[in-house]
């Protein structure tokens, strides 16, 4: 494998793929009743408005910010109103303005992938300044791989992001 950003070496064996089901499972929480987004309070949040929520994993990653985007309704992206799909928009470019001005972050990676959580979460992640290695979608493996960032720093920037997205 000559692919600079494969985090791994050697070789790798490919799994054998499972057969596809004929009907597949409901998504976690995919009645808001199970979901766990609809019963976290704002507490649990780093920034919340009237319809959207952001939060981030509870301690540091091998990232310097991996922050995921909610609205406040039970919706998935499909579901949004134009007026939702159009704060998403905004919201969007603001959170990446704002994790971007980070001196410790190069670029911001935007995800929303449909299979976990059946409420709709938009992932943000930063390749941290210089690591060119980490460009392109295996970044998502180097923040397992890579140790925790330092946490002080990480609280820091966490208040700084806050602040930027509630100041409007
Ligand atoms: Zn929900």
């Amino acid at each position: 494998m000559t692919w600079p950003a494969f985090p791994f070496e050697g070789k790798l064996r490919i799994k054998k793929i499972a057969d596809p089901v004929d009907i597949e499972p409901p998504r976690k929480g995919e009645d808001s009743v199970n979901c766990t987004a609809c019963h976290t309070p704002d507490s649990e949040y780093l920034w919340a408005n009237e319809r959207w929520r952001v939060k981030t994993p509870p301690k540091p990653s091998g990232l310097p910010i991996v922050m995921i985007l909610e609205p406040r309704a039970h919706l998935d992206i499909g579901d949004l109103s134009t007026m939702h799909a159009a704060e998403l928009g905004v919201l969007t470019v603001r959170l990446e303005r704002a994790i971007r001005s980070l001196d410790s972050v190069a670029r911001v990676h935007i995800t929303r992938w449909g299979d976990g959580s059946a409420h709709l979460q938009q992932w943000f992640m930063a390749r941290p300044a210089g690591y060119l290695q980490l460009r392109g979608p295996f970044m998502t493996m180097w923040d397992e791989i890579l140790p925790p960032v330092d946490e002080a720093q990480w609280k820091l920037d966490l208040d700084y992001i806050s602040a930027w997205m509630g100041d409007e």
